[in-house]
């Protein structure tokens, strides 16, 4: 069996990432999406173990120092980081997997998985971001302009990573389209082909 295709969605907190979830989810019964550890506090709508595990600095911080974290950033002033068990066992069962990461975390990722593929969502305009951000009305107008101030730097240090993609969520529907086709494409990489498929294949063709 081969190991699972790693997909990372990373771009500006506000971007999307989330909503184009569900669309990815249900167009790849055979991809899962792995939550992600944080210390920030949970938002109206948001549940541990669901939309995050919400843990204290003091836990997050054990975990990490124990390496427990494929990945970990500060940002706007709290702690992210990926669980590493689920992660590593749902790609050796061959399983692909979906993760939502800003930017120092991706990099991270993608120095300790350069096969995945790492796509870079954007918004279509820094106003859209910010009508977006305020709109899913989750975070305190300081917040918001700490997040689209963020968003701002964080697009001036692009260049200075190396992502795969990049796809610009206006139409939800269209950049449901651009990401599912990505990722049929890189199913399709002679590079992710088992090792002994095409003698696997000929010996197919040789029986029929
Ligand atoms: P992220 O996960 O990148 O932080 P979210 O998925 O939370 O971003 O989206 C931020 C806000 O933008 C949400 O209120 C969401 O409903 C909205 N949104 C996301 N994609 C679109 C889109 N294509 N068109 C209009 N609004 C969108
Ligand atoms: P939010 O507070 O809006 O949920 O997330 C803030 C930013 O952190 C978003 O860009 C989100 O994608 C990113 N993020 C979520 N989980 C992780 C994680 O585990 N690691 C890193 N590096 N970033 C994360």
């Amino acid at each position: 069996m081969s190991e699972g295709l790693l997909v990372v969605l990373s771009g500006p907190s506000g971007a999307g990432k989330g909503t184009l979830r569900p669309g990815l989810l249900a167009a790849f019964p055979n991809l899962r999406f792995c939550i992600s550890a944080t210390t920030r506090p949970p938002r109206r709508n948001e549940t541990h173990g669901q939309s995050y595990l919400f843990w204290t600095r003091q836990q997050f911080e054990r975990v990490r120092d124990a390496g427990g974290l494929l990945e970990w950033a500060e940002y706007v002033g709290n702690l992210y980081g990926t669980p590493r068990e689920p992660v590593e066992q749902l790609l050796a069962e061959g399983r692909d997997v979906l993760l939502e990461k800003e930017m120092q975390g991706a990099g991270q990722l993608k120095e300790a998985f350069p096969q995945g593929v790492f796509i870079f969502v954007l918004p279509p305009s820094v106003a859209e971001l910010k009508r977006r951000i305020a709109g899913r009305d989750t975070e305190s107008p300081a917040e918001q302009l700490r997040r689209l101030q963020k968003a701002t730097a964080e697009l001036e240090s692009l260049p200075d990573y190396h992502y795969d993609y990049v796809v610009v969520n206006d139409r939800l529907e269209d950049a449901l389209d651009r990401i599912r086709a990505i990722i049929v494409a890189e199913h399709c990489r002679i590079s992710r082909q088992a090792p002994g498929w095409v003698d696997a294949f000929c010996r197919r063709s040789e029986a029929t």
